[in-house]
């Protein structure tokens, strides 16, 4: 499965009112991080930072799973395509490590 499939066959389950659109799939991403975050947390809390178990592993990736769909409704709503975003990312960032500029701040590196 490619992003544009992904993005295809994730929206058929994005059911939200019109008039949330955009803000409904940001407060959603900004919680699925959160929730990729807290276990990361809870791994270093009950685990010592142990992240060698695999159920650990598909526990925080099916929560980036989440990041995801949520990834994939706030394109959907602002009318951007994953996978061209997938594709000029990885552009962007085959550029910077071309030039040396992979470190440091700023987005037009
Ligand atoms: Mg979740």
């Amino acid at each position: 499965m490619d992003f544009r499939e992904y993005q295809q066959r994730a929206m058929v389950t994005a059911i939200y009112p019109e008039g949330a659109r955009i803000i409904y799939p940001a407060l959603g991403l900004a919680n699925e991080a959160g929730e990729v975050l807290g276990k990361i947390k809870k791994v270093i809390r009950d685990r010592g930072g142990d992240f060698g178990d695999p159920e650990v592993a598909a526990a925080i990736g099916a929560e980036l799973g989440d990041v995801l769909w949520y990834v994939a409704a706030l394109c959907r709503d602002l009318g951007l395509e994953m996978d061209a975003l997938a594709r000029q990312n990885v552009a962007k960032l085959a550029g910077r490590a071309a030039r040396g500029a992979l470190q440091g701040e700023g987005d037009a590196r």
